[in-house]
């Protein structure tokens, strides 16, 4: 089935007299007839439902939602985007491994990586995103357990060299995993183009209307953890009675010992409610997409002929730096973000900003209401400016994210802010 599809009716099939919508389940527990019906439960966890810190039914269903439309084997969602990622790396590097990331990636994710995981002794090694092969490749250590990038990076812009950076990984012995939030699987499905783990989060456009945090992790199935490199997985587990993920769990190994080990332990798994938000969210996903896009190349359109703009980024331009890869991994959208440079400097990015009526000034992207942010001063406060290079971010550039008002009513709000420089 295609996508708009999927939205709808993936991860949910109601039998006869159910609720037509995915139900909230909102409880703690599942209860069971006996002892040795839950024994059943710990053994072999597919049997059915134990806690609410790493399993809900109303979660799962958007789960199998998720899973389809990327085009994975399983998913098990986060409480949070910052959680899937640090999940995607926890469950095949500890401490003494290294893994390598792309450094045009989000600010949150780059501290995660940069500072807090360097505590807990994995090291995340950076290299530009526009890197070529030897350079890739170079950085790669005998205790390399992953290749990270975002699809289309937060907020620099970038599109990734899917490419170049899955053969990389594979060459290697170790998986791509891909931040594919900017993006969503309506645009790009990262595992048709070597991704063997997609994370997002779902914060952004999936949920969509800007209700609630979260995350997923999807696990392709397509991965060979059992190459050596991967003790976590193919031996076994003694917090787990002894069970060899790779061996019971087969394709979906990754995201089995992701849910049954680390969750477990962790506990950052959603609500039934949230669960239901989300599916809610993602059922008019790919209909929105359509016009995020629409509008997005619209709106940079018009910042092009503006006097008092510098550079306009945004990918779904045919002059933009990365459309020759948008071609080849999005069908040619860009998504509905767009980064500005104003020429006048960090300040005249205030006033611009500032003066900006209809387009909320918030710490979001991806909503379905027109908003804009200036990181230098806001999500990537916390960076160097050598940092704040590296991940792409001029002092004055503008992340505007296209929301699905009339587009007319976006420009001339632009229009009116200008104005004031
Ligand atoms: C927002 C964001 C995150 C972090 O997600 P949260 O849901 O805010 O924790 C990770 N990656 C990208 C690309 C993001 O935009």
């Amino acid at each position: 089935m295609r996508d708009e599809t999927l939205c709808l009716h993936a991860g949910y099939a109601p039998k006869n007299g159910e609720p037509r919508v995915v139900p909230i389940v909102q409880s703690t527990t599942y209860v069971y007839d006996s002892s040795a019906d839950i024994a059943d439960v710990f053994d072999d966890p597919t049997k059915g439902l134990i806690y609410s810190r790493f399993e809900n039914p109303t979660v799962m269903a958007v789960e199998g939602k998720i899973a389809a439309l990327e085009g994975g084997v399983a998913a098990m969602c986060t409480s949070s985007g910052q959680m899937a990622s640090l999940i995607s790396i926890l469950n095949i590097c500890q401490k003494g491994d290294s893994f390598i990331s792309a450094s045009q990636i989000y600010g949150g994710t780059t501290n995660l990586f940069a500072a807090t995981l360097k505590k807990m002794g994995i090291e995340c090694i950076f290299v530009d995103a526009d890197c070529d092969e030897a350079a890739l490749n170079a950085a790669f250590k005998p205790n390399t357990k992953a290749v990270f990038g975002e699809t289309i990076a937060n907020p620099a812009l970038t599109v990734l060299n899917f490419d170049l950076f899955a053969k990389a990984a594979h060459a290697h012995g170790v998986p791509l995993i891909v931040d594919n939030t900017f993006a969503t699987p309506v645009l790009c499905k990262p595992i048709q183009f070597g991704a063997d783990i997609v994370i997002h989060s779902t914060s952004k456009y999936m949920d969509g209307h800007a209700v609630q945090v979260g995350g997923v992790i999807v696990d392709s199935g397509k991965f060979n953890w059992d190459n050596g490199k991967f003790p976590g997985l193919s031996e076994p587990d003694e917090t787990y009675h002894g069970i060899i993920y790779t061996k019971t769990y087969g394709a979906a190994a990754f995201i089995t010992k992701a849910r049954m080990q680390i969750m477990r332990d962790f506990g950052a798994y959603p609500s039934g409610n949230s669960g239901f938000l989300l599916n809610l969210g993602i059922e008019t996903l790919s209909i929105r997409m359509e016009r995020y896009c629409e509008n997005a190349l619209k709106v940079a359109h018009y910042f092009e002929k503006c006097p008092e703009i510098g550079q306009v980024i945004y990918p779904g331009l045919e002059s933009d730096k990365y459309y020759p890869r948008v071609k080849k991994y999005m069908e040619g959208k860009g998504s509905g973000v767009i980064s500005i440079i104003l020429k006048g400097g960090k300040e005249a990015a205030r006033i611009f900003m500032d003066s900006l009526k209809l387009a909320s000034k918030e710490v979001h992207v991806a909503d379905i209401r027109t908003c804009v942010l200036h990181p230098a001063s806001t999500t990537h406060r916390q960076l160097s400016d050598e940092q704040l290079v590296a991940a792409g971010v001029d002092p004055a550039l503008v992340r505007f994210s296209v929301g699905l008002e009339h587009v007319d009513d976006i420009i001339a709000d632009i229009e009116q802010a200008l104005k004031q420089l």
